[in-house]
């Protein structure tokens, strides 16, 4: 017996299969981990088996054999490779690469199993922590590298912080000397978000619009039929609930069932909804879990026993069999697209699964992106289900837009209108909560001098630093690769005391919160204050219990959450996002408002939102504050249309980063192979730009594009694979261009 094996180095010259042969006492299936011999010498490597046969392609003498398989069962279902195979293809990754995507990172060279182990656990929290960081950060970068690490894992066994993180071998013990990390010993039973054993709930009896988009999922499941769905329904409309029936169906059918959603509104909300409703067969998989839990969840979910899995975007990869219901809730999330190499897009994935497994996909969403609502209106692609009544709640939330131009006119220099103060003073007088809406973390947006107009930008990067405030002094930090300095006294370009900072952050809203409103009892939730494991649900549940009168926050607060109690919202800076220059602005724009909004309100009280803005009469802003969503979409679209952004057309972009001439030349000779590419197609482009990018620099390194916008007719396969190859073929040194289709990001 021989088997073809794919080695785990993710190299595209060694991105093919090698034969080994089948030790006789082994039992191999295809899809297990095999160890086996590597290169010249005793080199030893991980591999996955793709394929098994009687014989073998060459000189049988020389084969090697497998030494042994990693696992007992197969890591891999014959689903996933040929996933997998899809994957390379389209991604243009090595198989090795896609692999990887498929089972959690810590099971590569078997770095978890042990039970009885040594964990460290954090032993600090808060600003003592933040303060810890930002000081290691400047003197000690194996402490804070451990530091970080654990931030987000909280506990971790040793072991497995010394095979994650090498340094951790030279910080741990400072850390433990500080006293802000301790170690214990402990056999771990790793269940994410606490054992807490889940109540069963009953499921409510569905709505006349809930029951029917339910039926139709239904249908689609009792018909084997692979089908695409949109349910569109406002905040609170009962998505959710559409979302736990279709999968109880699912269950009934001895099927299995994914549910995506994104990583910020996977809240412990979220997971007790459907540990509530279907037990111990919900596996949860998310960024957060330990390399244990990861590993446990996962082991759980190949071996049968979950049944239902809710994660963010990697859970699309889960390794259920039977696969009967795939549901991507906020599909308009950026969160979907994966930031690192593959860049796949989870939505994509998912439509390849169910066609595979001829089962229903279900997008849902208050605001659907443009293309998906595009997709489904006019290309007839998804049938739209309807939720447009929201559920107990008498109605929408009072939406006022506040004119912050008219308030500077009429003198109020405070960054809240006069609207959202009147309305916070009396929310404070009858316990009511308040959530107040700001996208930016940190005290003020940038610096600037006001008497020579310097901005001090990172010296780094091609972006201004961002004012926070710090209990040992005020600093400036680059949000993009975390340098950080004390603030100037004067101006580094003229040297006069004029320096000012503007735009406001969560820190000065926190502030002049309990500035202005003495009795208000203040929550923040941002990046600074959730960098540990646990720090997100505990502010949560705080200002659940009602520990707090106003929970300020960024994008983080805007999803997902019901509480009750919260009859007030205000959006600080509604239109922060909307002159930033992406096509997709207005877009996120109203998605912003329209999310945040949705928090407002409660049984008997909708609510009011106020929402602050430059902008009053941007159609965005508007029909957001109008909850218009279809509204939006009707003008938007006519836009892309006589803009010719997509849906009707396609923008591929080549990135090069690295030695600014380097980049400079790649990005060079690239944009002129598509030149001659498209001549030769005959295609002409919508607009074709190379040389530096928007933001020429980034952690020292200088950044150049290639950026094509195609029309959507012109977009064709053979054409597009030679695009990518011309683009492709260009690196800026040892370091590979990164190559995409509809871009995240155009910076
Ligand atoms: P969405 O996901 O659209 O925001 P949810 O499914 O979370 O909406 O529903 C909002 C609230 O209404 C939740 O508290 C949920 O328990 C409740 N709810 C949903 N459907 C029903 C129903 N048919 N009967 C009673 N309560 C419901
Ligand atoms: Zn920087």
């Amino acid at each position: 017996m021989y088997a073809k094996v794919i080695v785990d180095i993710a190299h595209s010259s060694v991105d093919r299969v090698f034969e080994y042969a089948v030790p006789k006492d082994l039992s191999i299936q295809i899809g297990h981990r095999v160890v086996v011999p590597f290169g010249r010498g005793n080199g030893v490597i991980e591999g996955y088996v793709t394929e098994l046969s009687e014989s073998c392609s060459f000189d049988c003498h020389k084969v090697k054999s497998i030494f042994r398989t990693a696992d007992d069962v197969p890591a891999f279902t014959k689903e996933q490779l040929s996933l997998a195979e899809r994957i390379a293809k389209e991604y243009h990754c090595t198989m090795s690469e896609s692999l990887r995507l498929m089972i959690p990172a810590q099971m590569r060279g078997q770095r978890v199993s042990e039970k009885q182990i040594n964990i460290a656990n954090l032993m600090i929290e808060g600003e003592e922590l933040s303060e810890l960081l930002d000081y290691t950060a400047r003197r000690a970068k194996s402490q804070h590298t451990v530091l970080e690490l654990l931030c987000q894992v909280k506990t971790i066994p040793v072991s497995d912080l010394h095979a994650i993180c090498p340094q951790s071998k030279s910080g741990l013990t400072p850390l433990i000397k500080r006293g802000a990390v301790a170690i214990t010993k402990q056999s771990v039973r790793r269940l994410p978000f606490g054992a807490e054993d889940a109540r069963r709930t009953q499921a409510p009896v569905l709505t006349e619009d809930q029951q029917k988009a339910v039926d139709r999922v239904k249908d689609a499941m009792d018909g084997e039929r692979q089908k695409e769905f949109l349910l569109h329904g406002i905040t609170g409309s009962g998505k959710t609930e559409v979302y736990l029936a279709a999968i109880g169906h699912a269950l009934s059918k001895g099927k299995s069932a994914i549910m995506l959603v994104p990583e910020i509104s996977l809240t412990p909300q979220m997971v007790s909804r459907f540990r509530s409703r279907f037990g111990d067969t919900v596996a949860v998989i998310h960024s957060q879990l330990s390399a244990g839990e990861r590993y446990d969840e996962w082991r759980r979910i190949r071996q049968g026993e979950a049944k239902v899995v809710i994660g963010a975007r990697s859970a699309v990869f889960a390794p259920v069999e039977n696969l009967g219901l795939l549901v991507i809730d906020e599909e308009h999330e950026q969160s979907y697209r994966s930031e690192i190499r593959p860049r796949y897009d989870a939505k994509v994935i998912a439509r390849w699964r169910c066609s595979s497994a001829k089962a229903p996909l279900v997008l849902g969403s208050a605001t659907p992106s443009v293309t998906t609502y595009f997709r489904c209106k006019e290309r007839g692609r998804m049938e739209l289900l309807s939720l447009p009544k929201r559920i107990g709640k008498s109605g929408l939330p009072t939406v006022h837009t506040c004119d912050m131009r008219e308030e500077l006119l009429m003198g109020n220099r405070s960054i809240f209108s006069g609207k959202l103060a009147e309305l916070i003073r009396d929310r404070l007088s009858r316990n009511e909560q308040i959530m107040l809406f700001i996208n930016l973390r940190g005290y003020a947006k940038f610096m600037m001098c006001r008497g020579c107009g310097h901005v001090i930008k990172c010296p780094h990067c091609d972006v201004s630093y961002t004012y926070h405030r710090g209990k040992y002094g005020d600093y400036l930090r680059c949000h993009y690769c975390g340098d950080t300095i004390a603030v100037p006294d004067v101006c580094p370009s003229c040297g006069k005391k004029y320096l000012k900072h503007f735009g406001i952050g969560t820190q000065q809203v926190e502030e002049l919160v309990k500035e202005q409103f003495p009795s208000a009892r203040v929550l923040r939730m941002d990046h600074d204050t959730t960098r540990q494991k646990d720090a997100h649900s505990k502010i949560l549940k705080k200002f659940e219990r009602g520990e707090a009168d106003v929970l300020v926050g960024t994008q983080m607060i805007a999803k997902g959450l019901d509480f009750p109690n919260v009859t007030l919202v205000g959006v600080m800076a509604a239109d922060s996002a909307l002159y930033f220059p992406d096509y997709r602005s207005p877009e996120r724009t109203f998605q912003l408002i329209t999310q945040v909004a949705g928090r407002a309100g409660r049984a008997g009280s909708p609510g009011d939102v106020v929402v602050q803005t430059y902008n009053p009469e941007h159609f965005a802003v508007e029909l957001a504050c109008r909850q218009d969503y279809i509204g939006f979409y009707k003008e938007e679209i006519v836009n892309r249309r006589i803009a010719q952004f997509p849906p009707y057309a396609l923008f591929m972009r080549a990135l090069y980063t690295g030695e600014e001439a380097e980049a400079r030349k790649a990005s060079r000779t690239a944009g002129k192979g598509c030149e001659e590419v498209l001549t030769r197609h005959g295609v002409v482009p919508l607009e074709l730009k190379f040389g530096p990018a928007p933001m020429a620099k980034r952690g020292d390194e200088a950044r150049c594009h290639v950026l094509l916008k195609l029309s959507a007719k012109d977009v064709k396969r053979p054409l597009i694979e030679e695009l990518y190859a011309v683009m492709e073929s260009q690196s800026c040194g040892d370091k590979r261009s990164v190559v995409e289709l509809d871009p995240l990001s155009m910076f």
